[in-house]
């Protein structure tokens, strides 16, 4: 079958022919109609150091899919043949504490699909029953390729309550986008974005963002003053991992403000640790999904009317890889998703 291989250990992925995976008695076997790139993807793409020190060579790569069981192993009950399915990206152990304790987003030994065990970015995709989420009739399969990102946003922007609250969101990438689509499907007053990018500004735009920021011409004290707000942002979400965003979040709370974050800081970040003691903030960190709480919440916000379409903004074959990733790096992108039906 083709698939994306990181090959070697140096930038660039390569299109190669590679075994069909086999399935255990535990195990689905899927034929990928489409995948997502994810951030994650550009990490191993570019060869950075934390690929470096995450991904064995050779590793086909890629978690982001949705696809149809082709094959089901012995033991598996639940699910058959022709069946439209997403994988949950984070293979558990199943038998930590939290595992057992149906808390299995917060299992301490965690494999990632497409990092340390065989990915999407293939024509097949082999992976433990556990691990796939049958969709609900009506999901568009665009949708569907996103769900691993767009669960981020959800599980995100869903930590805190934001019914009548408003939110700041730092970071205008696919999942700033979708968490701010989300927070306005749910309740929040205002929902106010942050990024450098105007690119992506008006993407937050055009999902539901009540007010977008550029931060580098405007202040959100100003912004917060005009929207009439009068002791800061109740909730905030911070999806850019960029210090200067996450400080200026800090800054602009309310007191008692509750941030998420799921930005993740390629470096150590200082923060003035006085805002967050006497304004009493909360900061909660998110990692990945809820397993399958946060499957259920993006499966009834679709069919509620939440419209995460427009985030899609490049659809190719998956033979023009090179090109989605282009797009991935020029900024000028929501999420791109790879066709491997013809
Ligand atoms: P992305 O890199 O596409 O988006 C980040 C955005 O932040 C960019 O648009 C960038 O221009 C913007 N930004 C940079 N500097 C800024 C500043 N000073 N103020 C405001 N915005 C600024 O990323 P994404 O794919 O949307 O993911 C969002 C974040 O979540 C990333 O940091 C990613 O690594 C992280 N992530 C975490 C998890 C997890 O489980 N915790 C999962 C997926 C992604
Ligand atoms: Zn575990």
């Amino acid at each position: 079958m083709k698939a994306l291989v990181k090959r070697h250990a140096e930038k660039g992925l390569w299109l190669e022919d590679v075994p069909e995976p086999t399935i255990g008695i535990n195990d689905v076997l899927i034929k990928v109609l489409k995948t997502g790139i994810c951030g994650t993807d550009v990490h191993i793409y570019k060869w950075d150091a934390w690929a470096q020190k995450s991904v064995p060579v050779p590793m086909v790569v890629g978690h982001e899919f949705v696809g149809e069981i082709v094959e089901v192993g012995s033991n598996v009950g639940v699910f058959e043949p022709g069946q439209i399915v997403s994988g949950e990206g984070h293979v558990v152990c199943g038998h930590c504490r939290n595992c057992m304790a149906g808390r299995r987003h917060l299992c301490a030994d965690t494999k990632g699909i497409g990092v340390n065990r065989p990915g999407a970015f293939a024509e097949y995709i082999s992976v433990p029953m556990t691990n796939v989420w049958h969709h609900a009739d009506g999901i568009p399969l665009d949708v569907a390729s996103i769900f691993d990102p767009f669960g981020n946003a959800v599980h995100t922007a869903l930590t805190f309550p934001v019914l009548g609250e408003d939110v700041l969101i730092t970071g205008a990438g696919p999942i700033g986008c979708m968490a701010a689509a989300v927070a306005k499907h749910a309740g929040a007053r205002f929902v106010v974005v942050t990024d450098v990018n105007p690119w992506r500004l008006e993407l937050a735009k055009k999902v539901g963002a009540t007010r977008v920021v550029d931060v580098r011409n405007e202040k959100l004290a100003d912004v917060q003053k005009e929207l009439g707000m009068v002791e800061g942002f109740d909730v905030g979400l911070e999806m850019s991992g960029n210090a200067a965003a996450f400080r200026d979040m800090i800054a602009n709370m309310c007191h008692g403000g509750k941030i998420a974050m799921l930005g993740i800081p390629p470096e150590d970040i200082s923060i003035d640790w006085n805002d967050v003691i006497f304004n009493m903030l909360t900061i909660k960190g998110i990692y990945g999904r809820q397993m399958y709480e946060t499957w259920y919440q993006m499966t009834v916000l679709l069919q509620g009317g939440l419209d995460i379409e427009p985030i899609i903004t490049h659809r190719l074959n998956y033979r023009e890889y090179e090109k989605g990733f282009e797009a991935m790096f020029s900024g000028q992108s929501g999420k791109v998703v790879l066709d491997w039906t013809e």
